[in-house]
């Protein structure tokens, strides 16, 4: 809140803006942006602008400048609201969680990976070994996640195809014990198929261009990406990765955090044979389940059945997709196991309490929107009612505690859109698993026609039978919801399929009896003899709504701090700011609503105790201590000599100020006396 830097960068928080309007606030964004200021408060959130530069903004003196300081003290940075979780953590016991969203490219990861460092920079000042052995997993964590979860893509080089929730556990001492990480929708279908000028996963071009010859001989491939066909679309594709190097950095995390070597082969000769997979063609006999599948009949006897090019084709596919799946849940379950707080006994240890750091995909809206982008845009209105709950929630708490009186203010509420695609029996959802349920031929196209009649009246759902007119969506093809981030239009080829997700029992069998212990245990589900296999797995968008549930009730019990990250422009560039991209993201994000509820009631607070300290020297009474009764009639002195008594109220603890202009005249009070 105080202009520490000078107004020539502009407002370091949007509610201090003269009037709250979107051409001001992207005015701000942008002098800030061109003034290499990338951080802007809201109040507690931040607002993050990728600066497409390296900044030297979080070396060591930085990470000392914030801790155990307060937001205003310093400038805007992703380190002071991590302090300020991690103050709330320590000092009051509360979990805490850090939400980090915006769109691809826009900067999520670093700032979450920022997050981490600092929190490990400012831990453990006693070196204690098993702490320090818990933060060295923790922050490697994130190169090994990075290679089997991240690719390039036309948006990113290094494009998260995954979503990522880790909790960090605190000890009373508030050093860490552990932790535990959440993964959500890998995209697997990259496996086996890119878009132009992007490429499959990081791991197999590191494996492919980093892997000594000793290992490539023994996994019998070739250094060669163009050699296969899962990566022959990617191995050309300009990227700012060195897959060399960083097969190096993997190996050696993958040490560290302790897998064993055994384990270790096993991830490479999984990949290898995902490789190898995608280069069979069907053209001779041969012995193997791709070529046929066993099946139980109604009457539990078991028969063969031979399998059509078409069909082979799509069970090889569905089983490299799902041994990457498999190999990627199954890396993030060892990491866990290393890192799980153990031993711990609350008698004993006090309280343990968690921070945790969300970093999720953000809205995407493509030229061909899938069942992909389809999950991802639900994740993000779940997650934006949340921001919309917490957010106004917790400003009505703490006037509630603190004794004032809160006037209400308009948002738009999102729940409409969560209901119409997750609502049981009418929601999209549900209507997507029943036409996987029917027996028969359901095509994509009928499950439409069933949406279309069952959601004709929703207000944010429209398709072109219901909008005859609007030529930009097909009859058979496309639907479209009005997201709160705008319309996105979904093609509704392939929905089926990839909700059903099926992938035949005898591959599982397989791989359950392979030799290798490790692959044994990534599929213990092929366990199950074939006629016992007579539940439907759930389908994937109900295993997703229900991961995602879960999620969001990790989240609202915690005390959430918030950073809002925006792309400046398309082309990575350090110099360019976008107007209408960013307008628009700004808009979606609810930036503006934002700071009006944040100015509706109280732009600013703080304790008494804190305010005094700050502005004691404006006021003949205050300085250079008071002698009043209490904190809180010192403070009132203060404001009652600047006559803003109309501008503020007292609760019980704090004071509260409605408008930024007060502020301004004491902060340069104070400027000019110190
Ligand atoms: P997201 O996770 O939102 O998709 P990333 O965090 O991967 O985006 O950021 C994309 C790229 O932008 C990074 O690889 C990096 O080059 C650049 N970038 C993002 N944040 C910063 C930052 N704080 N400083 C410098 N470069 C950044
Ligand atoms: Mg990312």
């Amino acid at each position: 809140m105080a202009e520490l830097e000078g107004l020539e960068f502009g407002k370091s928080d949007f509610v201090l803006l003269d009037e709250v309007t979107m051409e001001q606030f992207m005015e701000n964004l942008k002098l800030r942006f061109e003034k290499g200021r990338i951080y802007t408060y809201i109040g507690e959130v931040v607002v993050s602008v990728n600066p497409y530069r390296q900044m030297d903004i979080y070396g060591k003196e930085t990470i000392e400048a914030y801790r155990g300081r307060e937001l205003y003290e310093n400038p805007p940075h992703l380190y002071a609201v991590s302090d300020a979780a991690y103050k709330a953590m320590k000092r009051r016991a509360k979990d805490t969680c850090i939400v980090i969203s915006g769109e691809s490219g826009a900067g999520k990861t670093e700032a979450s990976k920022y997050i981490m460092q600092y929190i490990a920079a400012i831990t453990n000042p006693g070196q204690r070994a098993e702490v320090e052995s818990v933060k060295n997993v923790l922050l490697k964590s994130n190169c090994v996640l990075e290679a089997f979860g991240n690719a390039k893509t036309n948006r990113n080089d290094n494009s998260s195809r995954f979503g990522k929730y880790m909790d960090i556990n605190f000890n009373f001492n508030g050093d860490p014990t552990g932790g535990h990480i959440n993964n959500y929708l890998l995209e697997k279908s990259r496996v086996v198929h890119q878009q132009d000028g992007e490429r499959n996963f990081h791991s197999f071009y590191q494996l492919l261009r980093g892997g000594s010859e000793e290992m490539l001989q023994l996994l019998h491939l070739q250094g060669d990406p163009a050699a296969y066909a899962f990566t022959r679309e990617g191995a050309a594709a300009a990227t700012s990765n060195n897959d060399r190097q960083n097969h190096k950095a993997v190996m050696s995390a993958l040490e560290v955090i302790g897998f064993s070597n055994q384990e270790i082969t096993s991830i490479y000769q999984i990949l290898a044979s995902i490789l190898l997979l995608g280069n069979i063609q069907f053209e001779e006999d041969g012995e193997s389940s791709l070529l046929y599948r066993t099946v139980a009949t109604g009457g539990g006897e078991v028969i063969e059945k031979g399998h059509t090019e078409q069909d082979a084709c799509f069970g090889r596919e569905a089983f490299a997709k799902a041994l990457y799946e498999r190999l990627f849940a199954w890396i993030v379950s060892r990491i866990n196991s290393v890192i799980e707080v153990k031993n711990y006994n609350p008698v004993l240890h006090g309280k343990n309490t968690v921070i945790g750091v969300l970093d999720i995909y953000g809205f995407e809206i493509f030229d061909n929107n899938s069942f992909e982008q389809f999950c991802i845009n639900y994740c993000n209105e779940k997650l934006q009612q949340l921001f919309i709950e917490l957010i106004l929630q917790q400003e009505q708490s703490e006037y509630q505690r603190e004794g004032i009186t809160w006037q209400h203010i308009d948002y738009f509420n999102n729940q409409i859109i969560v209901d119409l695609v997750e609502q049981p029996h009418k929601g999209i959802i549900s209507i997507l698993d029943e036409a996987c349920l029917t027996v028969g031929k359901v095509t994509d196209t009928v499950c439409l026609e069933s949406m279309n009649t069952k959601l004709g009246q929703h207000p944010h759902y429209t398709s072109r039978k219901l909008s005859p007119t609007d030529k930009t969506m097909d009859f058979q093809k496309h639907f479209r919801i009005r997201h709160y981030a705008g319309d996105v239009t979904y093609s509704v080829e392939g929905f089926l399929d990839k909700n059903k997700d099926l992938l035949f029992q005898d591959f599982k069998r397989l791989m359950y009896n392979s030799a290798n212990p490790v692959l044994k245990e990534m599929w213990p589900d092929g366990q199950l003899g074939i006629t016992e296999v007579t539940k439907r797995p759930l389908t994937a968008a109900t295993l997703f709504k229900n991961s995602i549930v879960a999620l969001v009730d990790k989240l609202a019990c915690k005390e959430p701090y918030y950073v809002r990250c925006i792309k400046p422009n398309e082309m990575k560039s350090p110099v360019l700011f976008d107007d209408a991209r960013c307008q628009h993201q700004v808009a979606y994000l609810g930036l503006l609503e934002n700071v009006m509820v944040r100015r509706a009631g109280f732009a600013y607070r703080q304790l008494y105790s804190r305010f005094l300290q700050r502005y004691k020297m404006t006021c003949e009474y205050t300085w250079p201590n008071h002698l009043m009764a209490s904190d809180r009639d010192a403070v009132e002195a203060i404001i009652t000599q600047h006559g803003f008594q109309d501008d503020v109220a007292f609760g019980h603890t704090k004071l509260f100020v409605r408008t930024p202009r007060s502020l301004f005249t004491l902060e340069q009070e104070r400027a000019a006396l110190i």
